[in-house]
C-alpha cells in the first residue's frame, strides 16, 4: 500500500545451541558434534516469508555460513539481504578491539565465500554493543558497514536511554545508522516486544497494535526472530533459569502468531533502506 511505513524484519541465522554465556555440553568446542537444525529451520523461515511475500534481513553467523554455504545461497536466491552476525557468537564486550575485528572479518569472508554480497549490516550476539563496547561501532564504520542493529534500549542487555527509533551514530570511523529492536512498556518496565520471549509471549494483535501506533508517529520498527524459534521439535537442554526462559518460553504456536503479524503490517529488508538514506 503506497505511503504506508514499512518495518524491518530481521532473522539471526544461528543454531539452537548458539547461546551466549553457556558452557558445559553447549560450549563452542562441542558445537561441531551437536545435531544441526539450522538448514531445516531456516528453510521453514524462508517458506513462511515467501507465503507472506515478506523480504527480510538475515544476519548470518559466520560459523553457519562456513558450514552451510548452500543455505546462504537459498537466502540470497529468495531475494533477502544477507548481513553479518559475527563469526563466533561471542559477546562484543567480552572481546577486545583486535579480536572483534578479526571475528568480523572472518564472518565477512565466510559469507562472501558462500555466495552472498559483502555484508553492509551487523547484529551483535545478545545485543552486546552497549556502553561497554561503543568502540565496536568505529570498527564497523571503518570496515564499510552502513548500519548496525546491536544496541538495545533495555536495561538488561543495553541501556533504556538509547533511542527507540532508527538514528545516526557518528563514530571516529564514519557514520552508521543504528536500528534498535522494538521495545514496549508493561507493568512499568520496558520489555522486548520486538523479539525473543517478549514477541513469543505476545498475541499477534498486541504486536500489530504497537507497530501501527509507532508507524502512525512516523517511525518504522525492527523485529527480530531466530530460525530455531520455528522448530516444531526443538532439541531440549537444561539451561540456567534465565537462559531457559529466553530460549524456550512459549515456543508453542509462535509460527502462527508470527504469521499473523507478517500478514498485518508491511516489512522490508534494512539494506535498501539504509542505502537510500544517509546520516544528517
Ligand atoms: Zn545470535
Amino acid at each position: 500500500m503506497p505511503g504506508r511505513i514499512r518495518n524491518f524484519l530481521t532473522v539471526d541465522v544461528e543454531e539452537w545451541f548458539h547461546i551466549c554465556g553457556v558452557g558445559g555440553p553447549l560450549a563452542p568446542e562441542h558445537w561441531p558434534a551437536l545435531p544441526s537444525r539450522v538448514e531445516f529451520t531456516t528453510d521453514l523461515t524462508l517458506e513462511l516469508l515467501a507465503r507472506r511475500c515478506v523480504t527480510a534481513t538475515f544476519f548470518v553467523l559466520g560459523w553457519v555460513a562456513e558450514r552451510h554455504p548452500r543455505l546462504v545461497q537459498r537466502v540470497v536466491a529468495a531475494g533477502h539481504e544477507v548481513a553479518s552476525h559475527g563469526w563466533s557468537h561471542r559477546r562484543v564486550y567480552e572481546m577486545d578491539e583486535a579480536s572483534f575485528e578479526a571475528d568480523l572479518q572472518r564472518a565477512g569472508v565466510a559469507i562472501e565465500a558462500a555466495g552472498a554480497p559483502t555484508p553492509e549490516g551487523f547484529r551483535a550476539p545478545e545485543w552486546s554493543i552497549n556502553d561497554r563496547s561503543l568502540w565496536a561501532l568505529d570498527v564497523l564504520a571503518r570496515h564499510g558497514f552502513r548500519y548496525d542493529s546491536s544496541m538495545s534500549p533495555l536495561r538488561l542487555v543495553g541501556n533504556p536511554t538509547y533511542p527507540q527509533v532508527p538514528y545516526c551514530r557518528h563514530t571516529a570511523g564514519g557514520d552508521l545508522l543504528e536500528l534498535p529492536p522494538l521495545v514496549a512498556r508493561r507493568f512499568g518496565q520496558q520489555y522486548p516486544l520486538g523479539g525473543g520471549w517478549g514477541l513469543r509471549m505476545s498475541q499477534a494483535t498486541t504486536v500489530v497494535k504497537e507497530i501501527e501506533a509507532r508507524n502512525r508517529r512516523g517511525a518504522p520498527v525492527t523485529l527480530f526472530i531466530h530460525p530455531w524459534e520455528l522448530d516444531p521439535s526443538p532439541p531440549r537442554m537444561t539451561l540456567p533459569w534465565a537462559r531457559q526462559f529466553s530460549h524456550y518460553f512459549r515456543l508453542r504456536g509462535f509460527a502462527d502468531r508470527l504469521d499473523r503479524v507478517l500478514g498485518s503490517v508491511e516489512f522490508q529488508a534494512i539494506g535498501p533502506w539504509a542505502a537510500a538514506g544517509s546520516c544528517p
